[in-house]
């Protein structure tokens, strides 16, 4: 392990949004009284899809983005960029929840995030938005046998819920290496649809191509309350026919505090490696990268040649904190370097930038869109980490909803799903420390045991969080 004592960057929002500052668009804070036809709340990838597709249903309709800080403040700027098809939640729980539509929905559910990872490239083609986009699959590594177990398993689940065969494939410990050389890897899972992409570039081509069809978009311009068609800001009210809630982890004042919670996610990136770095590490193919841990990291090769790397420390704070510009505690910084150092031993890693970031997280991690057309409001949010691709479909289908465009987005199981309320405080911020720690001693017990099955006390962390399938 090389770990360096060298103090990076910490917080400004991460590395994508802290390297742009100077190219940032800005936008006008809102004062005084408007009308609409659509307010939207949260100008973070929901918010900004969402927009984008009730201007391409109807272009004649006003329409503003809402945004409390500055676009991209939220998890939408300081993602680990990866564009992937997991549907954002639980697809054992989406089936038996569809209302009749049982397995069949689910598949449904799967193939709609499937087709949606080119959907977006499609579209960041068409609008002229360079976000250094590539979709290059992804590798998941298991780093024991009970983690290469858990991806067989898995595996069987995708095919059964949806993905062909040849969309998740399983590879050895030889294929994986000739990709990625990681030197701890038993073998892994090839999915082929997934894109890298630089979050704070999507962030802000998407607002420029919004801006030019006409949406209006202010910053600095937090909605405090929502009452029905007329919105309360600090300095000016709105009135409006639809109100769009797209607040993700930052959820709590306006769709309640139990409802959708903030998980923290922490990354970093590391300085640009070597040419000699890069021949040991391969990683030509430019795919994202995470693991089969239950503690699992998530990672992306850059386009100026780092690794972007993001795992969880302080899963989250007490009474649903939501960590401000993502000021990271050494330790996390440590967690991750190591881990870097433990997949490619002998190179020297330094972090330039850690970061952290709030995902939205319902009591069964599964999200969900809803539309209620008697209030004429709406929200999509609870993505629990898998939101840049759920967070185009989770704002199409709303638009779609709204302005009464029957799809297949709009049957979707996650249409109208909804979780059980979070438990109150102190019981919910216990019990997601406990998962966490629990996970965590699962780990080392899988690695120091060299178990083929997954530790028992993983499975009780699942039950406890509700992620079992
Ligand atoms: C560190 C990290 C890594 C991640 N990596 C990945 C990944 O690689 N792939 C993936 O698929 N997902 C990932 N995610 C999750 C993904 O980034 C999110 O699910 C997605 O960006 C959510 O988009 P959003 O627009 O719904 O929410 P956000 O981007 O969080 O935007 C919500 C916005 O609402 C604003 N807001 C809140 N309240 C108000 C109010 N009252 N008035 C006005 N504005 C308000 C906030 O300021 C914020 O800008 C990651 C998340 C984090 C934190």
């Amino acid at each position: 392990m090389k770990a360096l004592a060298a103090t990076p960057r910490n917080g400004e929002l991460g590395f994508w949004m802290a390297g742009l500052a100077a190219q940032r668009p800005t936008y006008p804070c809102f004062t005084g009284q408007d009308s609409l036809d659509l307010a939207i709340i949260g100008g973070g990838f929901t918010g900004l899809w969402a927009a984008y597709f009730a201007k391409k249903i109807e272009p004649s309709l006003s329409v503003a983005v809402f945004e409390a800080e500055q676009v991209g403040y939220g998890a939408s700027g300081r993602n680990g960029g990866w564009l992937s098809a997991m549907p954002a939640g639980n697809r054992a729980k989406f089936a038996r929840a569809s209302g009749g539509g049982g397995i069949e929905a689910s598949r449904a559910l799967q193939q709609e995030f499937v087709r949606g990872v080119d959907a977006v490239l499609d579209i960041l083609k068409a609008e002229g938005i360079d976000a250094d986009q590539h979709k290059a699959g992804a590798l998941v590594a298991a780093h024991t046998e009970a983690g290469l177990s858990r991806l067989v398993a898995r595996r069987e689940a995708d095919l059964k819920y949806g993905l062909a065969d040849d969309e998740s494939q399983l590879i050895d410990r030889d294929e994986f290496q000739s990709q990625i050389n990681i030197s701890t890897v038993h073998g892994g899972l090839f999915y082929k649809h997934c894109a890298r992409i630089h979050p704070a570039k999507l962030v802000y081509g998407l607002a420029n191509t919004l801006t030019s069809m006409g949406v209006q978009i202010y910053e600095g311009s937090r909605i405090e309350r929502v009452e029905g068609k007329s919105l309360t800001l600090a300095n000016g009210r709105v009135t409006t026919a639809k109100t769009f809630i797209c607040t993700e982890g930052y959820s709590g004042p306006l769709l309640g505090k139990r409802t959708v919670i903030p998980i923290n996610s922490s990354m970093i990136v590391t300085k640009p490696l070597s040419d000699e770095a890069w021949q040991q590490i391969g990683w030509n193919g430019l795919q994202c990268l995470n693991d089969s841990a239950h503690t699992f990291i998530y990672a992306q090769r850059t386009a100026d040649g780092r690794i972007a790397m993001g795992g969880r420390g302080v899963p989250y704070s007490y009474a649903s904190g939501t960590g401000g510009d993502g000021s990271t505690p050494r330790s996390t910084i440590d967690l991750i370097l190591h881990k870097l150092g433990t997949f490619f031993p002998g190179i020297r890693f330094e972090a330039e930038h850690a970061w952290s970031g709030v995902l939205g997280v319902t009591r069964d991690w599964n999200g969900g869109v809803h539309w209620d057309p008697a209030s004429g409001i709406g929200a999509s949010a609870g993505y629990a980490g898998h939101g840049v691709t759920a967070a185009y479909v989770g704002g199409r289908t709303l638009a779609e909803l709204a302005f009464e465009r029957h799809t297949e987005r709009t049957r979707l199981p996650w249409v109208g799903y909804r979780a059980r309320k979070w438990e109150p405080e102190p019981i919910r911020w216990l019990g997601v420390h406990a998962m966490y720690r629990l996970f965590g001693l699962a780990d080392q017990w899988e690695e120091h045991r060299e178990s083929t099955t997954t530790s028992l006390l993983a499975r009780f962390g699942g039950r406890l969080a509700g992620l079992h399938e």
